[in-house]
């Protein structure tokens, strides 16, 4: 089965999905239509872009092969924090500490802008501020105190350090060694804000197309995007379609892996006892490579994320080895039902970084050279909730004549996945297992 069935299914179980009622839908493209700029993908990626687009006079059309929000943008963790998937280390060697800090300070500007949209259009999203990183054993605890201290004197971040004696305050898990506390961070319910963005940028006189598969495009001058009833035709286009872009751009699908990633949440649970888990909300991940992520809801459930598949294959106990993990965090949460249990697919980079660029120019018939007018955003690598909202803003400057700032992102180096495209994913699963055996450690 492809991934994208599996993917299918993986949504249907969803939490957001369950209890956010979608209030507006999109029409199907149906005639031709010209614009601007058209993005193709309606994840939070492609509505941030469209937002800043129409903010700065564009004429915008946002293409969505399903619904708007449903990748993983509505399904996602809700964990919105700062920094990228891939250690600063990896930005540091291959661009400097200069643009280095740079990128650091844009990942801080991507949460900020996320409370700014949230004022301006009235999105009510759950925000609560606060994150821990915790740390399951002395050695990782070492690793994340050397990251603490770089990050503080060579980028000014300051967070705070949760000895082992104090840990009980921040959590009530014997789990955790020690950990940090970043106040920056925080966690929002996705799908909400996912469809708010929708709403605000429809606000703005953005035309947003649902059930609207982009099939081909066709580059130039002027690129043409064809669906199955209709064609855009745009002087600039975005590609924001994630691991579901799959041929439209085959170049882009070589230098990423769709990843299998899975979330449960508990039933609801009695409000004090869900209070006393974590005193302060926050959202919480450990620090190992194959991480587990977890946080309280508004309605005083446990949201827990963790496991990944890279053969993308859903594991079959999906739901009983989730609630194991959910009682070895909380033992106290041992007789507690799974209500729901769902997942979706992150875009891996080999190196972890985002990898943000234009396609190779193609020029049309009488003119010597195209135009790079068509941009893309992918590798988020499983930490794109407040980095997407940036990267869309970065390509509306650089749409509108200042590409400084994406092309600080755009100069990093992506490899392809090694093995083609039929012995990628086995080689990818082995790879992997050297981690999981490192997190055991
Ligand atoms: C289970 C899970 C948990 C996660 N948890 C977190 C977390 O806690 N914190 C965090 O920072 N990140 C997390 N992430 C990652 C984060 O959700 C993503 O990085 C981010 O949502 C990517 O947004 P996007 O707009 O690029 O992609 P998506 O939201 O996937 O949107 C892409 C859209 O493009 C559409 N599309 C694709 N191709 C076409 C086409 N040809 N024509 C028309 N439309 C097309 C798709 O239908 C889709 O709706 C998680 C991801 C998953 C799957």
């Amino acid at each position: 089965m492809s991934f994208l069935s599996v993917d299918v299914d993986l949504a249907k179980k969803s939490y957001y999905a369950a209890t956010v009622q979608r209030a507006q839908s999109f029409p199907k493209l149906e005639d031709g239509v010209s614009c601007d700029v058209a993005v193709v993908g309606g994840g939070l990626a492609g509505l941030s872009a469209a937002i800043e687009l129409a903010d700065r006079g564009y004429s915008v059309v946002v293409l969505e092969a399903k619904e708007v929000g449903w990748g993983a943008s509505g399904r996602n963790g809700g964990q919105a924090l700062a920094g990228l998937a891939c250690d600063q280390a990896t930005i540091e060697a291959q661009l400097g500490m200069g643009e280095a800090r740079r990128i650091w300070s844009m990942t801080l500007e991507a949460i900020a802008l996320i409370q700014e949209r949230c004022n301006r259009f009235e999105i009510a999203c759950d925000w609560q501020g606060g994150y821990l990183s915790l740390a399951v054993n002395a050695r990782k605890a070492e690793a994340l105190r050397q990251w603490q201290d770089h990050m503080q004197s060579a980028y000014a971040f300051k967070t705070q350090w949760i000895d082992r004696a104090d840990m009980a305050q921040w959590i009530d898990s014997p789990r955790f060694h020690s950990g940090v506390f970043d106040a920056t961070s925080g966690h929002l319910n996705p799908l909400k804000y996912s469809l708010g963005l929708a709403r605000a940028a429809a606000s703005l006189g953005v035309k947003i197309y649902e059930h609207s598969t982009v099939t081909a495009l066709t580059q130039g001058d002027t690129v043409r995007l064809k669906t199955e009833f209709g064609e855009v035709r745009a002087s600039d286009v975005l590609l924001a379609g994630n691991v579901y872009l799959q041929n439209l751009a085959p170049v882009l699908q070589t230098r990423i892996m769709p990843v299998g990633t899975y979330i449960v949440t508990s039933e609801v649970l009695d409000p004090a006892m869900a209070q006393s888990l974590i005193p302060s909300k926050a959202a919480v991940c450990d620090t190992n490579f194959v991480l587990d992520y977890f946080r309280p809801t508004p309605d005083h459930r446990v949201l827990y994320g963790g496991r990944v598949s890279y053969s993308t294959n859903t594991p079959h106990d999906l739901e009983a080895s989730m609630q194991k993990r959910m009682a070895t965090t909380f033992p106290q949460l041992k007789n507690t039902r799974v209500e729901y249990a769902w997942g979706g697919f992150v875009d891996i980079s080999m190196n972890r970084a985002p990898d943000f660029g234009r396609l190779k120019p193609v020029a049309s018939s009488g003119s010597a050279k195209g135009p790079a007018n068509v941009y893309y955003l992918q590798g988020f690598s499983g930490h794109g909730l407040a980095l997407t909202g940036l990267a869309g803003k970065l390509v509306a400057e650089a749409i509108d004549g200042n590409a400084k700032r994406f092309d600080t992102f755009s100069r990093l180096k992506h490899r392809s996945f090694p093995g083609g495209k039929f012995l990628r994913t086995p080689a990818l699963v082995a790879g992997m297992a050297y981690y999981r055996l490192r997190d055991m450690l």
